[in-house]
């Protein structure tokens, strides 16, 4: 059950409608991919042979994608998979324990093609102006995307992140001083949210 390479055109929209979503727009895209997956595990392919073998190849899922499997999954199909690859895990015991897990390989797939795209398409106006209005990327999914720097299309992303990262700055700075008891103040709607938005700025995530 690979994924398939992501189709350019589609990656395009997809990335357009990621933008509008709150918080990082790769975050977003790698769960809605994760979900698709797991969702096709465990409603078509638990007994799927390629399928099967795939899993004892790999071994595990990390712990974040065992979350996502445990929402996502049934009891039936959890006891199908887990029982086959705690088994397998037994059999090779007490050799040491080197999964990969499939989710994170699938998801790398999906970033590597979507910052392409932002990058292929980021200088052209539209895509700048929605760039802008978003919550931008995680910085985990920034330094993975404008690598060292050298592509001058990383320019233009690191610029409006710059002003970003000040924004969300300033904005928890005004949360604190409006939360002192000798000054209090009204806060802005960017001042009342900056706390969440920030903390998913620096470690990664997507939703409200
Ligand atoms: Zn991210
Ligand atoms: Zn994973």
């Amino acid at each position: 059950m690979r994924g398939k390479q992501p189709d350019r055109r589609l990656c395009f929209y997809d990335l357009l409608d990621a933008l509008r979503q709150p918080g990082c727009p790769l975050c977003h895209l790698a769960a809605e991919a994760s979900e698709r997956w797991l969702r096709s595990l465990f409603h078509e392919q638990v007994t799927d042979a390629e399928t099967r073998l795939l899993l004892r190849r790999q071994g595990a899922f990390c712990a974040r994608h065992t979350e996502q499997a445990l929402r996502t999954g049934d009891p039936l199909g959890s006891s199908i998979i887990y029982g086959d690859l705690a088994r397998c895990a037994l059999d090779a015991f007490p050799a040491k324990w080197n999964p990969k897990c499939p989710l994170c390989e699938q998801e790398e797939q999906v970033l590597g093609a979507m910052r392409n795209t932002l990058l292929d398409h980021i200088e052209e106006e539209d895509v700048r102006v929605d760039y802008e209005a978003s919550d931008g990327l995680c910085l985990p999914h920034l330094y993975g995307t404008v690598g060292r720097g050298r592509d001058p299309r990383a320019d233009v992303l690191l610029a409006i992140e710059r002003g970003k990262i000040d924004a969300l700055s300033r904005e928890c700075a005004g949360f604190v001083a409006k939360s002192h008891y000798d000054h209090p103040g009204e806060l802005t709607r960017g001042e009342a949210t900056a706390w969440r938005r920030a903390a998913r700025k620096l470690g990664g995530g997507h939703g409200n």
